[in-house]
C-alpha cells in the first residue's frame, strides 16, 4: 500500500468535543486515513484515528505536538468506513471521536493490534507455582497479569495489557523473573472451506421471482423490499441469495434485531452453508467481538450476522447486506450517537454499489414509500410458504362482555376450545408486572414514582412497587398512604394474567415471558424449546413473543389490549402498534395448523383496528401513509428533535425557547420548529425534560439549517444548566 507522507495528521479522539485534533505526524513509517495512533491528549497518552493526512495546519507551531507512533503497519479503517463514519458523524450531529471509537471493538480502543498477534504469553511452571505467593502486594501490575493469566491461560500481549492496564514493561519484568513466558501461536489458519451450500425445499413462485430480482442487482446499488407475511420464507429467500454472492466470492452481512439474533437462526445459516461464519452480539466478551471483526475484516468470515452495530463492521469483499425484521425499533440507537443502522445500511450499499434486502412482514413506513417509488425493488410474498395457512382475525368487544381479569368470557371460551384440541395458546400482553397501578377506591389516591411522573407498577403479586422508568423499588405500602384505607391493584400485566389464567385453567402447563421471568442466561432458550416441545400449554409474554421466534404448535394468540397505542401523540405510535399486532398474530399456526387470532379492544370501531381486520398490515399502510403524506409527517417530511433536561423544572424550557429564537438568524426554507414543549412523561429519574421539534420538508434543508444552528447552541447561557441532545430523523417523540 502507498500512502502519502504529509507532515500533519487530522485525528479523532474519543472526546465530547466536536473536532478533530491536529499532530505533528509520527516518524518513521507514513500514516495516512484509517491508521491508529498513540497521541498525547493533555496529560493522557490516548488511541486515535487519522481522519486525513494534512500538509497544512492552523495549530501554532509551539502548541502542536507529535503523535507518538502508528499502531499497526496498515489502515485500521478503510477509505470507504471511514467516509461512511464520518459522513454519519455530520448526519447524526456527533461528534466525530466518539462516533469513529464505537465503531471499534473495545480492545482496538485500548490500542490491541488490528491483526491478531503471533505470539501469545502464558505462565511458566514457577510462574505457576511461586509468582502470586512470592510477588509483594505492592507490586499491583505484576500480580494483576499474574492473576489474569492463571484465568485465561494464554492471551496475547495486548489483551493482557489492556485488561490489567499495564504498560509492556510489566510483561517484560516479568519474563525476567522466569515467571511467563512468550511462544508462537499454533498455525490454526488452514484455508477456508470453500462454502458448501445444502439445498433447502424447492422455492415457490413468488420466491423465485424474489431471488431473480435480488440477484439480477448484485453488480450495483438497489434496495430491495422483501414483504412477505410471517412464515412466508422470507429467510429461504436470503439463504438462495447469499448462496449466490458466496459463489463469487463475496461476503453477506446480515442485520437482526437484537433480541431475533437467536441460535436457532444461526444453526439455520451454519444448517445450510458450510460456510465460516461471524456471529456480532452483545453477549460476546472483548477478545471475542476483536476475533469475530477481524475475520470479518479479513474476509475469512464470509458471513457476517450481527445487531445494530454490526453495520460498521469492516468487510474486505462485500458483495450484499440484508436487514431483516427492518421495521423494528432496535436498529435505532436511542441515546448517545443515535444512528438508524437501517439507514445507514441504505448508505453503505450505496457507496460500496451493492445491494441491500429489507425484509419484513410489517415494512416501516419509511420503506414502503421508497418501494412505490421504484416498484422493480419491491418483492412480495403474500402466501405462506409450505402448507401453513394464514390465521383468522377477529376483535373481542371488552365493552360487550364481562371479563375475569383482563381475559373476556369469549376469550375464556375459545382458549377452552383450542385447549382441548390440542392446541397452544399464546397470550400477548404489552406490560410486564402484575398491575400497572396501585389504586385506593376511598380517595382516590394511587401510587407513583417519587422521581417520575409516572404510576409505581405492582410485582410479585403486590409485594413490590418498581418504576418502569427509573427503576426506583418501594415496598407494598399496607394501606392507602393517604387516607389508609384498603388498596388494590388496578389493570392487568403478564404477572396477573398468568395467575388469572392458573385459575381458569388449573393444571395446564403455563409459561410466563417476559423481562422478570427471563433475567437467566439461556432460560429464554430453555423455555422456547419446552414450547416447542408441546410441554407448555399456555404461553403469556410481552413483546419479547413478537421477534423472531416462531411457535409452530400455537393455533390461538389472543391480543389482551391493543388499546394502549390508539390514542398517542406520537404519530408512529399506530404504526408501531400495527406492527406489534400483525408480528404476533403472524407467530400462530405456522405449521399445518390453521392459526386463530382474537384482539380485544374497547374501540372495535378505530379504523386502525378495522383496517388491519379488513385489509391486513398494506391496507393499515395505505391508510397511514395518506394521513403522513397529508399532514407533513415522515416519510414525507424530516424531522430532528432537540431535547434539554434538567434537575430544575425551567431551565430545559428555557433553553429550549432561546436556541427557538435564535432559529430566525438561520433561515432556511420550508424548515419549522414545534415547540418547545414538555416531553411527554415531562419528569424522569428526577429529571425535568423537554423538547423542541425541527421539521423540514426532506433532508437537505434540515442538515442546512442544524449545520447553521446547531453550534451556537452550545453558546447559550442557558446551555450550562442543561444536558442537551440532537436526535436526527428521531424514531420516538
Ligand atoms: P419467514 O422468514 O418469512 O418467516 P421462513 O423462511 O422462516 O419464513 O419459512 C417459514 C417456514 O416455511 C420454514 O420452516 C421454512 O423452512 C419453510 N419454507 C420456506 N420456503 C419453503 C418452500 N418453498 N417450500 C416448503 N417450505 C418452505
Ligand atoms: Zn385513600
Ligand atoms: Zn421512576
Amino acid at each position: 500500500m502507498c500512502i502519502d507522507r504529509t507532515p500533519y495528521l487530522a485525528v479523532a479522539i474519543d472526546t465530547p468535543l466536536r473536532q478533530v485534533f491536529d499532530y505533528r505526524a509520527p516518524e518513521g513509517a507514513a500514516v495516512g486515513a484509517g491508521f491508529r495512533v498513540w497521541v498525547p491528549f493533555g496529560r493522557r497518552r490516548v488511541v486515535g484515528v487519522v481522519v486525513e493526512g494534512i500538509d497544512q495546519t492552523e495549530v501554532p507551531a509551539n502548541k502542536l505536538r507529535a503523535a507518538f507512533e502508528a499502531i499497526d503497519a496498515e489502515p485500521t479503517l478503510d477509505p470507504g468506513l471511514l467516509s461512511l463514519l464520518t459522513w454519519a458523524a455530520e448526519y447524526y450531529r456527533h461528534p466525530v471521536g466518539e462516533v469513529l471509537t464505537s465503531a471499534l471493538p473495545v480492545l482496538l480502543r485500548n490500542g490491541a493490534p488490528v491483526r491478531e498477534e503471533k505470539f501469545l504469553w502464558r505462565l511458566t511452571e514457577l510462574g505457576r507455582e511461586k509468582a502470586l505467593a512470592t510477588l509483594p502486594a505492592r507490586s499491583v501490575r505484576l500480580r494483576a497479569i499474574a492473576q489474569y493469566l492463571t484465568k485465561q491461560e494464554q492471551a496475547p500481549a495486548s489483551e493482557i495489557l489492556s485488561a490489567t492496564e499495564s504498560p509492556s514493561s510489566a510483561l517484560r519484568n516479568l519474563e525476567a523473573r522466569g515467571f511467563v513466558e512468550e511462544f508462537a501461536r499454533e498455525k490454526t489458519d488452514i484455508v477456508p472451506p470453500v462454502s458448501i451450500v445444502r439445498a433447502g425445499p424447492p422455492l415457490n413462485e413468488a420466491q423465485t421471482a424474489a431471488v431473480e430480482r435480488i440477484r439480477n442487482t448484485l453488480d450495483f446499488f438497489a434496495s430491495h423490499l422483501l414483504y412477505g407475511v410471517t412464515g412466508s420464507g422470507k429467510t429461504e429467500v436470503y439463504l438462495h441469495v447469499i448462496e449466490a454472492v458466496l459463489a463469487r466470492g463475496q461476503q453477506v452481512l446480515v442485520l437482526v434485531p437484537e433480541i431475533a439474533l437467536t441460535p436457532q437462526l444461526i444453526s439455520r445459516f451454519r444448517a445450510r452453508f458450510d460456510a465460516p461464519l461471524a456471529v456480532l452480539h452483545s453477549g460476546l466478551n472483548d477478545t471475542e467481538r476483536l476475533a469475530a471483526w477481524r475475520d470479518a475484516r479479513e474476509g475469512t468470515a464470509r458471513i457476517v450476522i450481527g445487531t445494530r452495530s454490526a453495520i460498521f463492521t469492516p468487510l474486505l469483499h462485500p458483495g450484499l447486506i440484508i436487514i431483516d425484521e427492518e421495521h423494528d425499533a432496535s436498529f435505532k440507537q436511542q441515546d448517545g450517537f443515535r444512528y438508524s443502522a437501517r439507514d445507514l445500511s441504505l448508505v453503505r450499499a450505496q457507496r460500496l454499489g451493492i445491494p441491500v434486502v429489507l425484509g419484513s412482514a410489517t415494512p416501516s413506513l419509511e420503506t414502503l414509500a421508497r418501494a412505490r417509488k421504484q416498484p422493480e425493488t419491491l418483492s412480495l410474498l403474500s402466501q405462506r410458504a409450505g402448507s401453513a395457512r394464514p390465521p383468522q382475525l377477529a376483535l373481542v368487544d371488552l365493552r360487550k362482555h364481562g371479563a375475569t381479569q383482563g381475559i373476556a368470557t369469549p376469550t375464556v371460551m375459545t382458549i377452552r376450545r383450542h385447549l382441548d384440541a390440542g392446541g397452544q395458546v399464546m397470550l400477548f400482553i404489552n406490560r410486564r408486572g402484575y398491575a400497572p397501578v396501585l389504586f385506593c377506591p376511598n380517595c382516590g389516591w394511587s401510587a407513583h414514582c417519587r422521581r417520575c411522573d409516572a404510576h409505581l407498577t405492582v410485582h410479585a403479586r403486590g409485594r413490590d412497587l418498581i418504576c418502569h422508568h427509573c427503576g426506583s423499588q418501594e415496598p407494598m405500602p399496607p394501606g392507602c398512604s393517604n387516607c389508609f384505607a384498603d388498596v388494590k391493584p388496578v389493570g392487568q400485566g403478564t404477572e396477573r394474567i398468568e395467575e388469572a389464567l392458573q385459575q381458569l385453567f388449573p393444571g395446564a402447563p403455563m409459561a410466563r415471558i417476559d423481562r422478570d421471568s427471563m433475567r437467566r442466561k439461556g432460560e429464554l432458550e430453555e423455555t422456547l424449546a419446552r414450547v416447542n416441545r408441546g410441554e407448555i400449554r399456555i404461553l403469556v409474554g410481552t413483546q419479547m413473543l413478537t421477534k423472531g421466534h416462531d411457535f409452530p404448535q400455537v393455533t390461538l394468540v389472543v391480543v389482551l389490549n391493543a388499546d394502549q397505542g390508539l390514542f398517542s401523540t406520537d404519530f408512529r405510535a399506530s404504526e408501531r402498534l400495527a406492527q406489534t399486532i400483525v408480528q404476533v398474530a403472524g407467530r400462530a399456526g405456522r405449521a399445518d395448523r390453521p392459526g386463530e387470532v382474537l384482539i380485544q379492544t374497547e374501540y372495535p370501531e378505530h379504523p386502525l383496528l378495522t383496517l388491519l381486520l379488513t385489509g391486513g398490515y398494506a391496507a393499515f399502510a395505505d391508510g397511514a401513509l395518506t394521513e403522513r403524506e397529508q399532514s407533513g409527517w415522515p416519510p414525507f417530511a424530516r424531522i430532528a428533535l432537540l431535547r434539554a433536561e434538567a434537575t430544575d423544572q425551567d431551565a430545559p424550557l428555557k433553553f429550549l425557547q432561546d436556541a427557538h429564537d435564535l432559529a430566525v438568524d438561520f433561515p432556511v426554507r420550508g424548515v419549522q420548529l414545534l415547540g418547545p414543549a414538555p416531553a411527554p412523561m415531562e419528569r424522569r429519574a428526577g429529571r425535568f425534560r423537554a423538547q423542541l421539534m425541527i421539521r423540514a420538508p426532506s433532508h437537505s434543508p434540515l442538515q442546512k439549517f442544524l449545520s447553521g444552528w446547531l453550534p451556537i447552541l452550545a453558546m447559550l447561557p442557558e446551555a450550562r444548566r442543561v444536558r442537551w441532545s440532537i436526535d436526527v430523523d428521531a424514531a420516538e417523540l
